[in-house]
């Protein structure tokens, strides 16, 4: 069985919202995925939206060390090595992204890479046009940064709908992470992987409750992103 967590950032200062996940928060629940991927036959990835500094600091060597096969961080093109002024939260949650350097040390070291578009805007407010902009333009940067392909796409606020869907494919990318598909029932080429987000008040027991595909986590989290997109 495969599972995706999504987290965010990470980080021990207290923070305006639920995004952030304190370091031992997050060791616990990767000593928890870690006893799943060898004792209970599942295959959890891990992946991190926005390009966070603190992913580089508090996560780098805990996921380095654990069973954990795929682990990606979806940059924000415009963002990297910069704060967070795309955050409407900014002025009471400022933080920083990974730099070039610091995502080129991390795909040395087995991490992948993917697009989490340039600007960190909702894409059911754009046209076909500005999306493809996203899409393309974001690639390319990630391209060159790591000096190799990038194939995977984690729609901001993690929606996806048939639109953005078939513009993804046209762009180059063959798998769409995302937290909820929009009544797309056929996907072509496309793998679309469902992930479970992890917020900071996530605790052991939720963790096991999201590798296990239970239900109220999965309404608890579309009630956060649906949030989240009416404070974008
Ligand atoms: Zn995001």
């Amino acid at each position: 069985m495969k599972v995706c967590l999504n987290y965010h950032n990470l980080g021990y200062n207290p923070q305006f919202g639920i995004n952030k996940v304190h370091p031992i928060i997050f060791k616990n629940h990767m000593d928890i995925c870690n006893d799943f991927n060898k004792n209970k036959n599942v295959d959890i990835t891990i992946t991190f939206d926005d390009g966070y500094e603190g992913v580089f600091t508090y996560c780098r060597k805990i996921l380095n060390k654990s069973t954990i096969k795929r682990k990606i961080i979806f940059p924000i093109v415009d963002y990297i090595g910069k704060y967070n002024t795309w955050d409407s939260s900014f002025y009471l949650n400022k933080y920083k992204h990974l730099t070039i350097e610091q995502i080129k040390i991390l795909v040395s070291e087995g991490w992948e890479v993917g697009s989490h578009t340039c600007t960190h805007t909702y894409l059911g407010n754009l046209n076909s046009d500005q999306i493809m902009n996203e899409l393309v333009v974001s690639k390319q940067k990630l391209e060159e940064i790591i000096n190799n392909e990038v194939t995977s796409f984690a729609p901001p606020y993690g929606i996806i709908d048939k639109r953005v869907l078939e513009l993804s494919k046209s762009a180059g990318y063959n798998e769409i992470f995302i937290q909820k598909n929009k009544n797309i029932l056929d996907t072509g080429s496309i793998l679309l992987v469902k992930r479970n987000n992890i917020y900071s008040i996530d605790r052991n027991k939720n963790i096991i409750n999201k590798i296990n595909n239970s239900r109220l986590e999965k309404k608890k989290e579309n009630c956060i992103s649906s949030l989240n997109i009416i404070t974008r």
